[in-house]
């Protein structure tokens, strides 16, 4: 295992942070095999307190330009890699990255050969990146981009009555008031599209005008947010919305649900 030798205590506390969501994904059986990857914009992070001896080695082109991360730092999960290897060694198994000033390439970051692992990052790059190109261009300030593959909205995903992303916030709303509550902005539902593709980045990016959780038809969703743990939050919370369908469905009877009077009491109380 190697040390950590990074000193800024805020990448420390965020390079820990990950390593809790990876386990947290992989035990929620939504992280199977090398399923699932994430990043974080890290640049205020290392411009509060630059580690010693950073450099920019290799460099590596991109298929698009992202002016508005240009010379921003990203931690991004390997391509390949496991959630539970994560967990386990997490300066191992993701990479650092800066997007290059003109926006067109990224370098690897390395501290003084040590620390993160020169490995290539999440074949979801194009999604990852197209994201956080969003969120500088809106001034946004969510950091965390993470997708994952959770079972019970792949499963209602498969029914042609919740897919779009109407019918699905309706359904997830009315299963439990905590859904309204923290996801208040529902789901976004993205049509079944190739993986891996700037295709499905843009369509991705155009649902985030209004949601910051999209779903991607019969694979898994992206959670956009300010935290690791913030996003697997409200996973979380839609997930068991998802579940609680399927158990009544189990059970053999339809769910009541929680009526629309109610969803909007639910908003109006808690302004959201
Ligand atoms: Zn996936």
């Amino acid at each position: 295992m190697r040390e950590i030798t990074i000193s800024n205590g805020e990448l420390k506390n965020i390079i820990s942070e990950i390593k809790s969501v990876a386990q947290l994904f992989y035990q929620r059986g939504w992280a199977e095999s090398n399923a699932g990857n994430l990043s974080v914009n890290v640049t205020s992070v290392l411009e509060n307190e630059k580690p010693e001896n950073i450099q920019e080695v290799e460099n590596f082109s991109l298929t698009k330009t992202y002016k508005h991360i240009a010379n921003q730092y990203f931690i991004m999960s390997g391509s390949g890699i496991r959630f539970r290897d994560i967990a386990a060694e997490a300066l191992n198994n993701t990479v650092l990255i800066k997007i290059a000033e003109d926006g067109k390439s990224y370098f690897y970051i390395v501290n003084n050969g040590a620390d993160f692992a020169k490995i290539k990052p999440t074949s979801e790059l194009p999604t990852h990146l197209a994201i956080h190109d969003f969120i500088q261009k809106e001034k946004r300030n969510e950091k965390v981009v993470i997708h994952t593959h959770v079972n019970e909205l792949i499963a209602l995903s498969h029914n042609k009555a919740f897919k779009n992303s109407n019918k699905l916030t309706q359904l997830l709303h009315s299963m439990h008031p905590e859904v309204v509550i923290n996801v208040p902005k529902g789901i976004g539902f993205l049509s079944y599209m190739l993986p891996g593709t700037e295709h499905i980045a843009d369509a991705t990016v155009d649902l985030l005008h209004k949601h910051n959780l999209i779903f991607w038809e019969k694979h898994g969703i992206f959670a956009v947010g300010h935290t690791p743990l913030e996003c697997f939050d409200k996973i979380d919370i839609i997930s068991k919305a998802a579940k609680i369908y399927l158990i009544c469905k189990m059970y053999g009877f339809e769910p009541e649900g929680i009526d629309e009077q109610h969803i909007l009491e639910l908003k109006r109380f808690f302004s959201v």
